[in-house]
């Protein structure tokens, strides 16, 4: 009964998400990217900090009263992985297959998407924006379980290190809902389709390979690490944060309202008349440095688990310089062509793609 219920927990938490999503209050937004065919922009109901909140809460309200205990996602974690795969998979056929074809195979359709947007009840819930929220939340129960597993296990003995990484993860994932609107000016939002990379990504891999540091250090005993080591592994991961942070903040002010200055950096531009490209601050030290930032974020957390010898661990950033050196190459030919002659002059202005004076 248990690891049935274990399979269907993704399901059931991402069937809550979505009514939470849709019925508790939220701010309305307007997008950066416009509707399908249309000048009009699209618009955004957003309330994902509050429905994380519910969740987290529900999960200590049934810990607390002995309902449900705290690590019964550590201990039903395949279980959970199983239900959590068939649901990634019924859900991408789900968005593909009544629309009509992009690509000339149905595998290529069913893995990049067919619709660029899917929103219900003129923008109340976004697939997209649900799928992000959905993984996020279902990260931060898995971490705070696997946490819990890992208290329950050693008592007094408990690492602090591993409590640490947990709590690094937690500030990760608040923090992309506090700032869920600034999401909507990014690759995600305005490239993507939704379809199996998108949705098994965001109910699949996105919670359960995000916290593989857990998995693979939950279980095991505290590694008895320095204090002053883990300040300075909290502070790559907080450089992490400033640069990834930094740039995205700066970028969305500029797009936003192009003459605010933003931690008193007063926006350079170069400008064909009709676009413009940033070239100060933090878009003038390599042209994504917010890569560079996220890399160190996701390195600073494995560091504190104080298992640096371990392999698995290592796979979360190692994912992160695969996934986001070929996005950058990506990124980099959309806006050769987007920008023309203007990309090429940022280019030589801005030289470094990621690591300033290395790459
Ligand atoms: P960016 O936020 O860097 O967005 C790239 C876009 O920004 C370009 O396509 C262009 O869009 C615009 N742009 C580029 N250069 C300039 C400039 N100099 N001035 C003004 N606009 C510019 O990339 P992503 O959307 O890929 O990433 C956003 C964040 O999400 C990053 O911090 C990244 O690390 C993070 N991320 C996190 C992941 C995770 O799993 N944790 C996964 C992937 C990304 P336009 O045509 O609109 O001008």
């Amino acid at each position: 009964m248990d690891k049935t219920l274990g399979f269907l927990t993704p399901a059931f938490v991402s069937v809550l998400i979505f009514s939470l999503n849709t019925m508790l209050p939220g701010r309305w937004v307007t997008g950066y990217i416009n509707k399908n065919n249309s000048a009009e922009k699209m618009k955004y109901h957003l309330n994902g900090i509050f429905v994380f909140l519910v969740l987290v809460l529900i999960w200590v309200m049934l810990g607390g009263f002995k309902i449900i205990p705290f690590d019964w996602l550590y201990t039903y974690r395949w279980f959970s992985l199983a239900g959590a795969c068939t649901l990634g998979i019924i859900f991408s056929l789900a968005v593909v297959m009544p629309f009509s074809t992009v690509r000339k195979s149905f595998l290529s359709d069913l893995f990049f998407g067919r619709m660029e947007n899917l929103q219900l009840w003129d923008g109340r819930v976004d697939a997209k924006m649900w799928l992000y929220l959905t993984g996020a939340t279902m990260l931060e129960l898995n971490a705070l379980s696997f946490a819990a597993h890992h208290i329950m296990l050693f008592g007094y003995q408990s690492s602090a290190c591993i409590c640490l990484s947990a709590v690094l993860l937690t500030f990760f994932v608040l923090d992309y809902l506090l700032f869920e609107e600034v999401h909507l000016y990014t690759y995600d939002l305005f490239a993507e389709r939704v379809g199996f990379k998108l949705g098994w990504g965001c109910i699949v891999f996105y919670p359960y390979f995000y916290c593989i540091f857990l998995w693979s250090t939950a279980d095991l005993p505290n590694p008895r690490v320095h204090g002053m080591l883990l300040v300075i592994y909290v502070f790559v991961f907080l450089t992490g944060w400033f640069l990834s942070r930094g740039a995205n903040l700066q970028k969305y002010y500029f797009k936003k309202n192009p003459d605010r200055v933003f931690l008193g950096i007063k926006p350079e531009t170069i400008t064909d008349g009709n676009r413009a490209l940033l070239v100060n601050g933090f878009w003038g030290v390599s042209r994504h440095v917010n890569y560079l930032g996220e890399i160190l974020m996701a390195a600073g957390i494995i560091l504190c688990t104080g298992y640096p010898m371990l392999i698995w661990p290592w796979l979360y950033p190692l994912y992160y310089v695969l996934l986001l050196f070929s996005r950058q190459n990506d990124d980099d030919k959309r806006c050769a062509l987007k920008y023309g002659e203007l990309w090429r002059i940022y280019v030589k202005k801005v030289p470094f793609r990621i690591i300033p004076f290395i790459y």
